[in-house]
C-alpha cells in the first residue's frame, strides 16, 4: 500500500516516483527489475567556467542523466533554466524512458540541463555555454549512445552548436548526435511543430473514442514557447477556438477567441503578451482555472496540484509540458470527470519525430513533411488506443494506464536481456 504523504508534491522526482509506484503495484513485475528500471542508470554532473561578454567569469553546473538504455540509446532534451538541478533532470530523464516506451520507439530515456538564466545572457554567451557543456558531456553522448534534443530555452540554433562542437571533437560531421536541428544540417521536416502536433493528435483520438465534436471548443494554453505556441496554432487550424494563452509573465484572455497572428505580431514588437488590445490580461493562476473545454499546460512542471485541482474547469487537460500535473491532482481531476491526457502520451510527438529525424540521418535520406505527419499520426493513434484499452480494462486514469504499458515494455526488455555478468 502506498503512503502518498511520503512524496513531496513540489519535487518533480517525487512525483515521478509516485507515478511509477502507483502503476508498479498493479503489475506483476519482479522486485529486482522494478528497482532496476525505477532509478537512473548513469548520472553525470559537470561544473565549468563561462566568460561573460563583460569579462566576468561565472561557474555553471550542468547535468546529463541516462535513466534507462534497455530499449535503445538514451534520448531526451537539454534544458537551460535557473531551476535546473540534478533531481529535476532525473525526473525528466525517467519521463523520457516511459514516453519512448509508450510510443514504442527504440530509445531509452535521458535528459540534460544547465542551471542558468538564458533571459539574462547574450547569444554569444549562450553559444559558449553550449559548446563548453557539450565538450564536458561528450564522452557520454553520441548517435548510438545518447541523443539530446531541444527543451525549455534550447532551440534549433542551440542544436546546431551541439552538432558543430561534437563534430569538431570527432573530426567528422556527425549530425545524428542531436535531433531538433535545422533542416539545412539534417533536421527533419515537421520536427518544429511535432510535439504540438502530437498533442493535437492525442486530443483528436480522445474525441474519436468519446464521440465528441471538437469544432469551436475553447482552448486555453499555458506557455508561448515551442510547444505552447504551435499547440495554439494547430488547435485553431483544427477548428477549435483559442481563448487564452500565457508565458512566464502572465497571459491574455478573450472568450470570443484570440487572433494568434495578431498576438504574435504584438509580442514580437513589444516582447510581452500583455497590452494586446483585443484581450484582457490574466495571470497564470487564472488561466489554469478558466472555464474552457481544453487546457494545454505547455510550460513547466507542477502547475496543477492539490491546491488548485478542485478549481480546474476544463473537460480535458492535454499535457504539452512534462510533469505539469501531480498524482494528487490526478485523483481530484479523475473524480471530477476531467480526462488528463498524460505527458508521456500527449507530448510524445516530439520524441517520435526526433526518432524519424535520427532514422533519416542514419539512412542519409529525407522524408516529406506529409510522410512525417502520417507516420506520427499512426504511432500516436496506436499508443492512444493501447493506453485507452488499459484505462478502461483496469479502471485507472490515463496516466496510470500509460505507465502500466511503459513499465511492462521496459521490464520485459530487462527480463530478456538479463544481468551482466
Ligand atoms: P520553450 O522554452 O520554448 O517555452 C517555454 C514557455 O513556457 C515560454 O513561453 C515561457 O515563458 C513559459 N513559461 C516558463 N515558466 C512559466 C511559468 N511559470 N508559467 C507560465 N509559463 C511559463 O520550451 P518548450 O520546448 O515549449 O517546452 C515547454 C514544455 O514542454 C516543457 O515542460 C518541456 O519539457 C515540454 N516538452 C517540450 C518538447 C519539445 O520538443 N520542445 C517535447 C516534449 C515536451
Amino acid at each position: 500500500m502506498i503512503n502518498k504523504n511520503q512524496y513531496d508534491e513540489t519535487k518533480p522526482l517525487d512525483m515521478h516516483d509516485l507515478q511509477f509506484d502507483i502503476a508498479a503495484q498493479r503489475l506483476d513485475i519482479e522486485g529486482w527489475i522494478l528497482e532496476k528500471i525505477k532509478y537512473p542508470r548513469r548520472e553525470f554532473s559537470v561544473r565549468f567556467p563561462l566568460r561573460l561578454d563583460n569579462g566576468d567569469i561565472v561557474q555553471l553546473a550542468g547535468y546529463r542523466v541516462q535513466h534507462n538504455t534497455l530499449r535503445g540509446p538514451g534520448k531526451g532534451g537539454i534544458r537551460y533554466h535557473p531551476r535546473v538541478d540534478l533531481d529535476e533532470v532525473r525526473a525528466l530523464a525517467a519521463w523520457m524512458t516511459w514516453k519512448c516506451a509508450v510510443v514504442n520507439i527504440p530509445f531509452g530515456g535521458a535528459k540534460g540541463g544547465v542551471t542558468c538564466d538564458p533571459s539574462q545572457m547574450t547569444s554569444n554567451e549562450l553559444e559558449n555555454l553550449t559548446r563548453r557543456y557539450v565538450f564536458e558531456i561528450s564522452p557520454l553522448i553520441g548517435p548510438e549512445q545518447d541523443i539530446p534534443a531541444p527543451d525549455v530555452n534550447t532551440s534549433p540554433q542551440v542544436m546546431s552548436w551541439i552538432v558543430d562542437t561534437y563534430s569538431v571533437l570527432k573530426g567528422y560531421t556527425c549530425n545524428s548526435v542531436v535531433t531538433g536541428k535545422p533542416v539545412c544540417i539534417g533536421g527533419s521536416l515537421g520536427r518544429l511543430k511535432a510535439t504540438s502536433m502530437g498533442c493535437l493528435y492525442t486530443m483528436l483520438e480522445a474525441a474519436k473514442v468519446l464521440g465528441l465534436d471538437l469544432q469551436d471548443k475553447s482552448v486555453a494554453v499555458q506557455g508561448f514557447g515551442n510547444v505552447g505556441y504551435y499547440a495554439a496554432e494547430l488547435f485553431i487550424a483544427a477548428g477549435m477556438k483559442l481563448v487564452a494563452i500565457s508565458n512566464s509573465k502572465g497571459g491574455v484572455y478573450n472568450p470570443r477567441g484570440l487572433d494568434l497572428t495578431a498576438l504574435k505580431e504584438h509580442y514580437d514588437h513589444g516582447g510581452r503578451l500583455g497590452g494586446f488590445a483585443a484581450a484582457e490580461e490574466i495571470t497564470n493562476t487564472e488561466l489554469l482555472e478558466l472555464d474552457c473545454d481544453i487546457l494545454v499546460p505547455a510550460a513547466l512542471e507542477n502547475q496543477i496540484t492539490r491546491d488548485n485541482a478542485e478549481r480546474i474547469r476544463a473537460r480535458f487537460v492535454v499535457e504539452g509540458a512534462n510533469g505539469p500535473t501531480s498524482p494528487f491532482a490526478d485523483d481530484i481531476l479523475y473524480d471530477k470527470g476531467i480526462m488528463v491526457l498524460p505527458d508521456i502520451l500527449a507530448n510524445a510527438g516530439g520524441v517520435t519525430v526526433s526518432y524519424f529525424e535520427w532514422v533519416q540521418n542514419l539512412q542519409k535520406l529525407f522524408w516529406s513533411e506529409d510522410d512525417v505527419n502520417r507516420q506520427l499520426a499512426k504511432i500516436i493513434g496506436q499508443a492512444f488506443s493501447e493506453v485507452y484499452r488499459i484505462h478502461q480494462a483496469e479502471k485507472v486514469n490515463m496516466r496510470t494506464a500509460a505507465y502500466m504499458l511503459a513499465l511492462g515494455r521496459v521490464a520485459e526488455a530487462k527480463q530478456v536481456r538479463g544481468i551482466f555478468p
